[in-house]
């Protein structure tokens, strides 16, 4: 596997800190055990906040200035992740950044609507329009590059969350490096947990994992989709960047795991237990999560950790980033963090 036939554009601070989490891991002790826990920090990777589009976007951003694109033109949930790492690779290299923003949860209140990511997306100079929730965003996405090259722009369209071949190669790269860090201190790891969206980041680890040989499970904690359509689309996009890597048939379907029992009431929709993982890895670890994506990863590896599921595994906790979306959600935890 040779991934510098891809070309990245760096910008991303790597390789990211492999840290032991021994407070959490004492906090969720059982009877068996319970695991011993560590955390992949990817909410470092230095792009305005970091996250784990930055390391799509290296890939991506490459792409498009080989295609000689000058307006990256993404969509997103209002407070996307994705959308707020985007308009910052496209305003570090000098390019326009058209965004569509769904209204996925139909939240009216102020602070999901203006703070947090939407804050940042306009500071970092993205120009950006909201549709409606249920809109057909792929649809919207090759509108919004139809009218940008109507006024002879070179837009450059990145699906949501970055997923697609491309962007997955960055998670492809981020398995390689993990598993240098841990030979490296010795470490052996029987789990990999990490949320999983729109798919490129557990199908990228996974896609990486199995070209290298590593027999290393990852279990995505789904943030949205049930769990066929989720299981379904991460092997379809982790099989396809195999392929781009020369080796599809190394991506078998049992290799495809996802928890969606976390989702709670919907995407985006926090509740009380992600307000509790929130506030127990703030408090055991200083480490903070996000409401939308690592919170609800962290509701599921909390539950499944008391349930006993992990008892005597070394599982890391893939933290993907986020943490710029909390002052979104300031009314719905406001009163609920003592
Ligand atoms: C986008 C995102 C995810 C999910 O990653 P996918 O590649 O979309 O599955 C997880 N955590 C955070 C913080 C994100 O922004």
């Amino acid at each position: 596997m040779h991934l510098a036939r891809y070309n990245p554009v760096r910008f991303a601070h790597l390789p990211t800190p492999l840290e032991p989490m021994p407070r959490l891991s004492e906090a969720l002790m059982t009877p068996g055990g319970g695991p011993n826990l560590w955390v992949k920090r990817d909410d470092c990777t230095g792009l305005a906040g970091g996250g784990n589009k930055t390391r799509k976007l290296e890939y991506l951003i490459a792409d498009a200035l080989a295609n000689d694109a000058d307006t990256l033109v993404t969509q997103g949930a209002i407070q996307s992740n994705h959308v707020r790492q985007t308009a910052a690779a496209a305003a570090k290299f000098g390019l326009a950044c058209e965004i569509i923003l769904e209204h996925r949860t139909g939240s009216q209140a102020v602070d999901y609507n203006r703070s947090g990511n939407v804050l940042l997306d306009e500071l970092l100079g993205a120009r950006t329009r909201t549709v409606a929730g249920g809109t057909d965003m792929n649809q919207a996405l090759a509108e919004v590059a139809a009218e940008v090259a109507d006024r002879g722009g070179r837009p450059y369209v990145i699906p949501g969350g970055g997923s697609n071949i491309i962007g997955a190669l960055g998670y492809v790269e981020c398995a390689l490096e993990l598993v240098a860090q841990a030979n490296e201190i010795g470490l052996e790891i029987d789990r990999i947990v990490t949320a999983t969206g729109s798919a490129g980041t557990h199908a990228g680890l996974v896609a990486g994992l199995a070209v290298m040989g590593a027999d290393i499970p990852v279990l995505g904690v789904g943030v949205r989709a049930p769990k066929d359509v989720q299981e379904a689309n991460v092997f379809r996009l982790a099989q396809d960047t195999a392929e781009l890597l020369g080796h599809r048939e190394r991506v078998s379907r049992e290799m495809v795991t996802a928890d969606c029992d976390y989702v709670g009431a919907g995407y985006g929709i926090i509740d009380d237990q992600v307000i509790e993982a929130l506030k127990l890895v703030a408090r055991t670890e200083g480490l903070l999560l996000d409401p939308v994506y690592t919170g609800k990863a962290m509701k599921g590896l909390i539950a499944l950790s008391r349930a006993g599921r992990f008892d005597g595994e070394t599982v890391v906790f893939l933290h993907t980033g986020g943490a710029q979306g909390l002052s979104g959600y300031q009314s719905e935890m406001e009163g609920k963090l003592e």
